[in-house]
Protein backbone atom coordinates (compact mmCIF):
# COMPACT_ATOMS: atom_id res chain seq x y z
CA UNK A 1 0.00 0.00 0.00
CA UNK A 2 1.56 3.17 -0.77
CA UNK A 3 1.95 4.99 2.05
CA UNK A 4 -0.51 8.77 2.22
CA UNK A 5 1.03 12.00 1.31
CA UNK A 6 2.00 14.12 4.22
CA UNK A 7 0.24 17.16 5.28
CA UNK A 8 1.72 20.00 5.20
CA UNK A 9 0.55 23.00 7.02
CA UNK A 10 1.52 26.40 4.86
CA UNK A 11 1.04 29.48 6.65
CA UNK A 12 -0.37 31.41 3.63
CA UNK A 13 -2.31 34.31 4.76
CA UNK A 14 -4.50 36.07 1.76
CA UNK A 15 -4.45 39.34 3.74
CA UNK A 16 -1.47 42.04 2.72
CA UNK A 17 -1.03 45.05 4.34
CA UNK A 18 -1.67 48.08 2.21
CA UNK A 19 1.82 49.87 1.65
CA UNK A 20 2.15 53.44 2.17
CA UNK A 21 1.73 55.58 -1.04
CA UNK A 22 4.45 58.82 -1.06
CA UNK A 23 3.37 60.19 -4.12
CA UNK A 24 6.32 62.29 -5.83
CA UNK A 25 5.57 66.25 -6.43
CA UNK A 26 4.86 67.12 -9.49
CA UNK A 27 4.99 70.17 -12.08
CA UNK A 28 3.70 70.57 -15.42
CA UNK A 29 0.52 71.54 -17.48
CA UNK A 30 -1.93 68.92 -15.80
CA UNK A 31 -0.56 69.48 -12.23
CA UNK A 32 -1.65 73.25 -12.96
CA UNK A 33 -5.25 72.67 -13.71
CA UNK A 34 -5.29 70.47 -11.03
CA UNK A 35 -4.18 73.39 -8.70
CA UNK A 36 -6.96 75.49 -10.68
CA UNK A 37 -9.75 72.94 -10.41
CA UNK A 38 -8.97 72.48 -6.62
CA UNK A 39 -8.97 76.14 -5.37
CA UNK A 40 -11.95 76.54 -7.73
CA UNK A 41 -14.29 74.00 -6.27
CA UNK A 42 -13.16 74.84 -2.94
CA UNK A 43 -13.24 78.32 -3.09
CA UNK A 44 -17.14 77.96 -3.82
CA UNK A 45 -17.76 75.27 -1.28
CA UNK A 46 -15.88 77.54 1.64
CA UNK A 47 -17.42 80.67 0.01
CA UNK A 48 -20.78 80.20 -0.90
CA UNK A 49 -22.44 79.59 2.30
CA UNK A 50 -21.06 83.44 3.24
CA UNK A 51 -22.65 84.79 0.42
CA UNK A 52 -25.83 86.95 0.85
CA UNK A 53 -28.98 87.44 -1.80
CA UNK A 54 -31.98 89.42 -1.35
CA UNK A 55 -30.81 89.53 3.09
CA UNK A 56 -30.46 86.64 3.36
CA UNK A 57 -27.87 83.46 3.03
CA UNK A 58 -27.61 83.04 -0.63
CA UNK A 59 -27.23 79.08 -0.72
CA UNK A 60 -29.24 77.58 2.06
CA UNK A 61 -30.71 74.52 2.53
CA UNK A 62 -33.30 75.01 5.17
CA UNK A 63 -34.54 71.46 6.19
CA UNK A 64 -37.04 72.83 9.09
CA UNK A 65 -38.82 75.29 6.76
CA UNK A 66 -38.84 72.74 3.76
CA UNK A 67 -36.97 75.42 1.61
CA UNK A 68 -34.01 75.29 -0.31
CA UNK A 69 -32.26 78.79 -1.07
CA UNK A 70 -29.83 79.05 -4.21
CA UNK A 71 -28.98 82.47 -4.78
CA UNK A 72 -32.67 84.30 -6.44
CA UNK A 73 -34.21 80.77 -6.79
CA UNK A 74 -36.09 79.13 -3.95
CA UNK A 75 -37.23 75.36 -4.21
CA UNK A 76 -40.20 74.58 -2.17
CA UNK A 77 -41.63 70.86 -1.38
CA UNK A 78 -43.70 70.86 -4.28
CA UNK A 79 -40.57 72.23 -6.43
CA UNK A 80 -38.56 68.56 -5.07
CA UNK A 81 -39.28 67.28 -8.48
CA UNK A 82 -36.62 69.72 -9.93
CA UNK A 83 -34.08 68.78 -7.53
CA UNK A 84 -34.82 65.26 -8.62
CA UNK A 85 -34.26 66.10 -11.89
CA UNK A 86 -31.35 67.82 -11.04
CA UNK A 87 -29.61 64.78 -9.45
CA UNK A 88 -30.61 63.22 -12.61
CA UNK A 89 -28.69 65.80 -15.04
CA UNK A 90 -25.59 65.54 -12.87
CA UNK A 91 -25.84 62.09 -13.38
CA UNK A 92 -26.51 61.68 -17.42
CA UNK A 93 -23.55 64.64 -17.28
CA UNK A 94 -21.45 62.56 -15.62
CA UNK A 95 -22.13 59.69 -18.35
CA UNK A 96 -21.74 61.98 -20.71
CA UNK A 97 -18.54 63.74 -19.98
CA UNK A 98 -17.00 60.06 -18.62
CA UNK A 99 -17.79 58.67 -22.45
CA UNK A 100 -16.10 61.80 -24.32
CA UNK A 101 -13.32 61.80 -21.71
CA UNK A 102 -12.84 59.10 -19.27
CA UNK A 103 -12.23 59.77 -15.76
CA UNK A 104 -11.93 63.68 -15.96
CA UNK A 105 -14.55 64.04 -13.04
CA UNK A 106 -12.33 61.49 -11.10
CA UNK A 107 -8.74 63.61 -11.71
CA UNK A 108 -9.81 66.77 -10.92
CA UNK A 109 -13.58 67.51 -9.62
CA UNK A 110 -14.17 64.63 -7.60
CA UNK A 111 -14.34 65.52 -3.53
CA UNK A 112 -11.91 62.81 -2.75
CA UNK A 113 -9.34 63.73 -5.37
CA UNK A 114 -9.69 67.88 -4.52
CA UNK A 115 -9.57 67.08 -0.21
CA UNK A 116 -6.52 64.81 -0.84
CA UNK A 117 -4.73 67.22 -2.80
CA UNK A 118 -5.07 69.77 -0.07
CA UNK A 119 -4.18 67.29 3.32
CA UNK A 120 -1.35 66.36 0.58
CA UNK A 121 -0.06 70.02 0.79
CA UNK A 122 -0.29 70.17 4.17
CA UNK A 123 1.82 67.01 4.62
CA UNK A 124 4.78 68.39 2.28
CA UNK A 125 4.49 71.42 4.11
CA UNK A 126 5.04 69.77 7.47
CA UNK A 127 7.17 66.40 6.48
CA UNK A 128 8.69 67.66 3.09
CA UNK A 129 9.20 66.17 0.14
CA UNK A 130 8.83 62.31 -0.86
CA UNK A 131 11.96 60.77 0.14
CA UNK A 132 12.50 63.28 3.20
CA UNK A 133 8.32 61.59 4.26
CA UNK A 134 9.43 58.25 3.72
CA UNK A 135 13.03 58.91 5.44
CA UNK A 136 10.50 60.53 8.52
CA UNK A 137 8.71 57.41 8.74
CA UNK A 138 11.33 55.34 8.92
CA UNK A 139 13.00 56.96 11.51
CA UNK A 140 12.48 56.49 15.50
CA UNK A 141 10.43 59.07 17.05
CA UNK A 142 12.39 61.95 17.73
CA UNK A 143 11.74 65.56 18.71
CA UNK A 144 11.52 66.50 15.22
CA UNK A 145 9.44 63.79 14.32
CA UNK A 146 6.83 64.25 16.97
CA UNK A 147 7.29 68.49 15.87
CA UNK A 148 6.75 67.41 12.38
CA UNK A 149 3.90 64.77 12.94
CA UNK A 150 2.05 67.20 15.36
CA UNK A 151 2.11 70.15 13.61
CA UNK A 152 0.56 68.04 10.45
CA UNK A 153 -2.26 66.68 12.45
CA UNK A 154 -2.91 69.76 14.42
CA UNK A 155 -3.57 71.26 10.37
CA UNK A 156 -5.44 68.19 9.07
CA UNK A 157 -7.85 68.30 11.98
CA UNK A 158 -8.15 72.41 12.06
CA UNK A 159 -8.77 71.99 8.01
CA UNK A 160 -11.05 69.25 8.58
CA UNK A 161 -13.26 71.08 11.85
CA UNK A 162 -12.95 73.61 9.01
CA UNK A 163 -14.71 71.39 6.56
CA UNK A 164 -17.35 69.88 9.00
CA UNK A 165 -18.29 73.88 9.56
CA UNK A 166 -18.94 74.43 6.33
CA UNK A 167 -20.79 71.66 5.28
CA UNK A 168 -23.52 72.27 8.22
CA UNK A 169 -23.19 75.61 7.11
CA UNK A 170 -25.39 75.25 4.16
CA UNK A 171 -27.86 73.56 6.39
CA UNK A 172 -27.90 76.25 9.22
CA UNK A 173 -27.64 79.97 8.73
CA UNK A 174 -23.58 80.15 8.66
CA UNK A 175 -23.20 83.35 11.18
CA UNK A 176 -25.60 81.72 13.40
CA UNK A 177 -23.60 78.60 13.68
CA UNK A 178 -20.31 81.18 13.63
CA UNK A 179 -21.97 82.67 16.42
CA UNK A 180 -22.70 79.68 18.41
CA UNK A 181 -19.77 77.97 17.78
CA UNK A 182 -17.49 81.28 19.43
CA UNK A 183 -20.04 81.11 22.36
CA UNK A 184 -20.07 77.31 23.00
CA UNK A 185 -23.78 76.70 22.37
CA UNK A 186 -24.05 74.76 19.41
CA UNK A 187 -27.09 72.02 19.31
CA UNK A 188 -26.08 68.68 20.18
CA UNK A 189 -26.97 67.69 16.09
CA UNK A 190 -25.01 70.83 14.88
CA UNK A 191 -22.08 69.55 16.54
CA UNK A 192 -22.54 65.82 15.66
CA UNK A 193 -22.72 66.44 12.31
CA UNK A 194 -19.94 68.95 12.23
CA UNK A 195 -17.97 66.32 13.93
CA UNK A 196 -19.08 63.86 12.02
CA UNK A 197 -18.61 65.36 8.47
CA UNK A 198 -14.63 66.69 9.87
CA UNK A 199 -14.17 63.27 10.79
CA UNK A 200 -15.08 61.59 7.48
CA UNK A 201 -12.89 64.29 5.42
CA UNK A 202 -10.22 63.52 8.05
CA UNK A 203 -10.71 59.88 7.13
CA UNK A 204 -11.03 59.80 3.57
CA UNK A 205 -8.11 62.31 3.01
CA UNK A 206 -5.81 61.92 5.70
CA UNK A 207 -5.79 58.23 5.78
CA UNK A 208 -7.68 56.16 3.68
CA UNK A 209 -7.17 58.26 0.35
CA UNK A 210 -6.76 56.27 -2.77
CA UNK A 211 -8.05 52.93 -1.20
CA UNK A 212 -11.24 55.25 -1.15
CA UNK A 213 -10.68 55.23 -5.34
CA UNK A 214 -9.81 51.56 -5.25
CA UNK A 215 -11.80 50.06 -3.18
CA UNK A 216 -14.86 52.29 -2.27
CA UNK A 217 -15.97 54.34 -4.99
CA UNK A 218 -18.90 52.25 -6.81
CA UNK A 219 -17.90 54.64 -9.91
CA UNK A 220 -14.88 53.20 -10.72
CA UNK A 221 -16.68 49.83 -11.17
CA UNK A 222 -19.21 50.76 -13.71
CA UNK A 223 -17.22 53.48 -15.27
CA UNK A 224 -15.50 50.78 -17.68
CA UNK A 225 -19.33 50.35 -19.61
CA UNK A 226 -19.27 53.71 -20.66
CA UNK A 227 -15.88 53.77 -22.21
CA UNK A 228 -14.84 52.63 -25.43
CA UNK A 229 -11.95 52.55 -27.96
CA UNK A 230 -12.83 56.38 -29.02
CA UNK A 231 -12.63 57.37 -24.91
CA UNK A 232 -10.04 59.57 -24.05
CA UNK A 233 -7.74 57.76 -21.71
CA UNK A 234 -4.35 58.41 -19.86
CA UNK A 235 -2.07 55.60 -21.64
CA UNK A 236 1.26 54.21 -22.48
CA UNK A 237 2.55 53.95 -25.75
CA UNK A 238 3.85 51.03 -26.07
CA UNK A 239 5.32 50.35 -29.00
CA UNK A 240 7.24 53.56 -28.67
CA UNK A 241 8.01 52.95 -25.39
CA UNK A 242 9.37 49.28 -25.62
CA UNK A 243 12.33 47.72 -25.18
CA UNK A 244 12.25 50.57 -21.80
CA UNK A 245 15.75 50.51 -20.17
CA UNK A 246 18.02 52.84 -19.04
CA UNK A 247 20.62 54.79 -21.41
CA UNK A 248 22.78 57.77 -20.85
CA UNK A 249 21.51 60.73 -22.32
CA UNK A 250 23.17 61.02 -25.43
CA UNK A 251 23.27 57.02 -26.32
CA UNK A 252 21.11 56.07 -29.21
CA UNK A 253 18.25 53.91 -28.31
CA UNK A 254 17.71 52.40 -31.70
CA UNK A 255 21.52 51.62 -31.65
CA UNK A 256 20.73 49.66 -28.03
CA UNK A 257 17.80 48.03 -29.12
CA UNK A 258 15.31 50.32 -26.94
CA UNK A 259 12.32 52.11 -26.76
CA UNK A 260 11.83 55.56 -25.44
CA UNK A 261 11.33 54.29 -21.61
CA UNK A 262 14.52 54.99 -20.06
CA UNK A 263 12.30 52.71 -17.39
CA UNK A 264 12.93 55.42 -14.90
CA UNK A 265 10.16 55.00 -12.02
CA UNK A 266 9.09 59.10 -12.68
CA UNK A 267 5.91 57.91 -13.78
CA UNK A 268 5.20 55.36 -11.13
CA UNK A 269 6.25 57.15 -8.01
CA UNK A 270 4.06 60.68 -8.84
CA UNK A 271 1.06 58.33 -8.80
CA UNK A 272 -1.43 58.55 -6.30
CA UNK A 273 -2.58 55.55 -6.36
CA UNK A 274 0.30 54.03 -6.64
CA UNK A 275 0.01 52.19 -10.38
CA UNK A 276 2.01 51.82 -13.19
CA UNK A 277 0.40 53.15 -16.04
CA UNK A 278 2.89 50.99 -18.54
CA UNK A 279 0.98 47.87 -17.36
CA UNK A 280 -2.27 49.32 -19.20
CA UNK A 281 -5.12 50.70 -18.37
CA UNK A 282 -6.25 49.83 -14.87
CA UNK A 283 -9.73 50.08 -12.68
CA UNK A 284 -7.68 52.21 -9.83
CA UNK A 285 -6.04 55.01 -12.94
CA UNK A 286 -8.11 58.07 -11.35
CA UNK A 287 -6.51 60.13 -14.55
CA UNK A 288 -5.11 62.89 -12.86
CA UNK A 289 -2.87 62.96 -15.52
CA UNK A 290 0.55 62.99 -12.85
CA UNK A 291 2.62 60.63 -14.94
CA UNK A 292 1.73 62.44 -18.28
CA UNK A 293 3.70 65.68 -16.46
CA UNK A 294 6.29 63.12 -15.28
CA UNK A 295 6.77 61.56 -18.30
CA UNK A 296 7.09 64.92 -20.16
CA UNK A 297 9.38 66.12 -17.67
CA UNK A 298 12.04 62.98 -18.70
CA UNK A 299 11.04 63.10 -22.54
CA UNK A 300 12.65 66.64 -22.28
CA UNK A 301 15.53 66.03 -20.38
CA UNK A 302 16.31 63.25 -23.22
CA UNK A 303 15.43 65.08 -25.98
CA UNK A 304 12.74 63.08 -27.09
CA UNK A 305 9.30 64.00 -28.21
CA UNK A 306 6.41 64.02 -25.88
CA UNK A 307 3.75 62.21 -25.23
CA UNK A 308 5.15 58.27 -24.32
CA UNK A 309 2.73 58.97 -21.57
CA UNK A 310 -0.51 60.88 -22.79
CA UNK A 311 -3.97 61.46 -22.95
CA UNK A 312 -4.88 59.67 -26.01
CA UNK A 313 -7.96 57.09 -27.39
CA UNK A 314 -7.28 53.21 -28.01
CA UNK A 315 -8.34 54.17 -31.80
CA UNK A 316 -5.26 56.83 -31.94
CA UNK A 317 -2.63 54.92 -30.17
CA UNK A 318 -3.74 52.22 -32.95
CA UNK A 319 -3.66 54.95 -36.05
CA UNK A 320 -7.49 55.58 -36.56
CA UNK A 321 -8.99 58.90 -36.41
CA UNK A 322 -10.69 60.62 -33.12
CA UNK A 323 -14.32 60.32 -33.16
CA UNK A 324 -15.90 62.41 -30.83
CA UNK A 325 -19.21 62.06 -32.61
CA UNK A 326 -20.52 58.70 -31.98
CA UNK A 327 -23.55 57.17 -31.05
CA UNK A 328 -23.08 56.97 -27.50
CA UNK A 329 -21.63 60.28 -27.19
CA UNK A 330 -24.74 61.95 -29.11
CA UNK A 331 -27.49 59.83 -27.17
CA UNK A 332 -25.98 61.31 -23.92
CA UNK A 333 -25.50 64.69 -25.44
CA UNK A 334 -29.03 64.80 -26.04
CA UNK A 335 -30.49 63.37 -23.41
CA UNK A 336 -28.58 66.20 -21.24
CA UNK A 337 -29.39 69.09 -24.05
CA UNK A 338 -33.07 67.82 -23.40
CA UNK A 339 -33.09 67.30 -19.72
CA UNK A 340 -31.07 70.30 -18.97
CA UNK A 341 -33.77 72.47 -21.32
CA UNK A 342 -36.80 70.85 -19.29
CA UNK A 343 -34.88 72.09 -16.35
CA UNK A 344 -34.76 75.59 -17.39
CA UNK A 345 -38.21 75.86 -18.45
CA UNK A 346 -39.63 74.28 -16.07
CA UNK A 347 -38.00 75.95 -12.95
CA UNK A 348 -38.57 79.16 -15.25
CA UNK A 349 -41.98 78.39 -15.42
CA UNK A 350 -42.99 77.59 -11.71
CA UNK A 351 -45.94 78.59 -10.54
CA UNK A 352 -45.49 81.88 -8.49
CA UNK A 353 -48.18 81.16 -6.05
CA UNK A 354 -50.53 77.48 -4.56
CA UNK A 355 -53.41 77.57 -3.07
CA UNK A 356 -54.85 74.30 -1.68
CA UNK A 357 -58.65 74.06 -0.21
CA UNK A 358 -59.47 71.87 2.33
CA UNK A 359 -63.06 71.04 3.56
CA UNK A 360 -63.75 71.20 7.37
CA UNK A 361 -63.89 67.86 8.46
CA UNK A 362 -66.09 68.65 11.77
CA UNK A 363 -69.10 69.67 9.81
CA UNK A 364 -70.34 68.79 6.08
CA UNK A 365 -72.66 72.16 5.90
CA UNK A 366 -74.37 74.35 7.79
CA UNK A 367 -77.78 75.85 7.66
CA UNK A 368 -77.29 79.63 8.82
CA UNK A 369 -80.17 81.85 10.25
CA UNK A 370 -81.28 83.04 6.90
CA UNK A 371 -81.96 79.63 5.49
CA UNK A 372 -78.40 79.73 3.57
CA UNK A 373 -76.09 76.38 3.03
CA UNK A 374 -72.89 77.57 4.27
CA UNK A 375 -69.52 74.95 3.58
CA UNK A 376 -66.34 75.49 6.24
CA UNK A 377 -63.07 75.52 4.60
CA UNK A 378 -59.16 76.19 5.39
CA UNK A 379 -57.60 78.06 2.53
CA UNK A 380 -53.88 77.08 2.18
CA UNK A 381 -52.22 80.05 0.15
CA UNK A 382 -48.09 79.85 -0.50
CA UNK A 383 -46.59 83.00 -2.04
CA UNK A 384 -43.44 81.58 -3.39
CA UNK A 385 -42.12 85.00 -4.87
CA UNK A 386 -39.99 86.72 -2.89
CA UNK A 387 -42.22 90.45 -2.59
CA UNK A 388 -45.49 90.37 -0.89
CA UNK A 389 -49.06 89.93 -1.93
CA UNK A 390 -52.49 90.78 -1.26
CA UNK A 391 -54.40 88.04 -3.17
CA UNK A 392 -58.73 88.09 -3.77
CA UNK A 393 -60.36 85.12 -3.29
CA UNK A 394 -63.37 84.57 -5.23
CA UNK A 395 -65.35 81.61 -7.13
CA UNK A 396 -65.29 81.33 -10.50
CA UNK A 397 -67.98 80.37 -13.10
CA UNK A 398 -70.48 79.70 -10.64
CA UNK A 399 -72.52 82.47 -9.10
CA UNK A 400 -74.85 79.97 -7.05
CA UNK A 401 -71.79 79.77 -4.32
CA UNK A 402 -70.35 83.03 -2.94
CA UNK A 403 -67.56 83.59 -0.29
CA UNK A 404 -69.40 84.30 3.10
CA UNK A 405 -66.86 85.68 5.23
CA UNK A 406 -63.73 86.86 3.23
CA UNK A 407 -62.36 88.46 0.29
CA UNK A 408 -58.58 89.76 0.62
CA UNK A 409 -55.56 88.21 2.53
CA UNK A 410 -52.24 89.73 2.86
CA UNK A 411 -49.43 87.37 2.38
CA UNK A 412 -45.44 87.80 3.33
CA UNK A 413 -42.95 86.77 0.86
CA UNK A 414 -41.80 83.48 1.04
CA UNK A 415 -44.60 82.16 3.49
CA UNK A 416 -47.45 80.28 3.80
CA UNK A 417 -50.46 81.04 4.91
CA UNK A 418 -53.98 79.57 6.22
CA UNK A 419 -56.53 80.95 6.39
CA UNK A 420 -59.89 79.73 7.34
CA UNK A 421 -62.91 79.93 4.67
CA UNK A 422 -67.10 80.26 4.26
CA UNK A 423 -68.93 79.71 1.23
CA UNK A 424 -72.27 79.67 1.08
CA UNK A 425 -75.41 79.06 -1.56
CA UNK A 426 -78.58 80.95 -0.97
CA UNK A 427 -81.85 79.30 -1.75
CA UNK A 428 -80.00 76.39 -3.38
CA UNK A 429 -81.70 74.83 -6.33
CA UNK A 430 -79.01 72.27 -6.48
CA UNK A 431 -78.51 69.28 -4.03
CA UNK A 432 -75.36 66.56 -3.14
CA UNK A 433 -71.57 67.46 -3.63
CA UNK A 434 -70.88 70.59 -6.62
CA UNK A 435 -68.02 70.87 -7.46
CA UNK A 436 -66.41 74.85 -7.42
CA UNK A 437 -63.24 76.60 -8.45
CA UNK A 438 -61.54 78.83 -6.17
CA UNK A 439 -59.45 81.57 -7.18
CA UNK A 440 -56.60 83.65 -5.92
CA UNK A 441 -55.63 86.89 -7.41
CA UNK A 442 -53.29 89.33 -6.80
CA UNK A 443 -54.25 92.19 -8.74
CA UNK A 444 -51.26 94.25 -8.48
CA UNK A 445 -48.89 91.93 -9.80
CA UNK A 446 -51.33 89.53 -12.14
CA UNK A 447 -50.01 86.19 -10.04
CA UNK A 448 -53.25 83.74 -9.79
CA UNK A 449 -53.69 80.18 -8.85
CA UNK A 450 -56.79 78.19 -8.76
CA UNK A 451 -58.27 74.95 -7.02
CA UNK A 452 -61.05 73.01 -7.00
CA UNK A 453 -62.96 72.09 -3.93
CA UNK A 454 -66.17 69.96 -3.29
CA UNK A 455 -69.38 72.03 -2.18
CA UNK A 456 -72.29 69.99 0.14
CA UNK A 457 -75.94 71.13 -0.34
CA UNK A 458 -78.66 68.32 1.73
CA UNK A 459 -81.67 67.01 -0.09
CA UNK A 460 -84.59 69.57 0.56
CA UNK A 461 -86.50 67.65 3.35
S1 LIG B 1 -1.65 56.09 -13.70
FE1 LIG B 1 -1.23 58.23 -14.12
S2 LIG B 1 -3.22 59.14 -14.51
FE2 LIG B 1 -3.58 57.15 -13.54
S3 LIG B 1 -3.75 57.64 -11.37
FE3 LIG B 1 -1.62 57.12 -11.74
S4 LIG B 1 -0.62 59.07 -12.16
FE4 LIG B 1 -2.81 59.41 -12.32
S1 LIG C 1 8.25 58.31 -16.73
FE1 LIG C 1 8.21 57.80 -18.88
S2 LIG C 1 10.31 57.17 -19.25
FE2 LIG C 1 10.07 57.10 -17.06
S3 LIG C 1 9.40 55.01 -16.63
FE3 LIG C 1 7.56 56.20 -16.90
S4 LIG C 1 7.05 55.91 -19.03
FE4 LIG C 1 9.17 55.30 -18.83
Amino acid sequence: MKPLPKLVLVDDSLYAAQAKIYPREIEGRFARLRTIAVFALLGVFYLFPWLRWDGRQAVLFDLPARKFYIFGLTFWPQDFFWLAWLLIIAGVSLFFVTALAGRLWCGYACPQTVWTEVFLWIERACEGRRNQRIKLDAAPWNTEKLLRKGAKQLLWIGFAAWTGFTFVGFFTPITDLARETVHFTLSGWETFWIVFYGFATYGNAGFLREQVCKYMCPYARFQSAMFDKDTLIVSYDVARGELRGARKRNADPKALGLGDCVDCDACVQVCPTGIDIRDGLQIECIACASCIDACDAVMDKMGYARGLVGYTTENLRAGKPLRLLRLRTLLYGGLLAFLLGTFVWGVAHRAPLIVEVLRDRNALYRRSADGAIENSYTVKLVNKTQAAQRVRLTVVDDPRVTIADRSDVALPPGEVTSVPLTLRAVSPDFSGMVRIKLAARDDASGVAATQTAQFFVPEKP
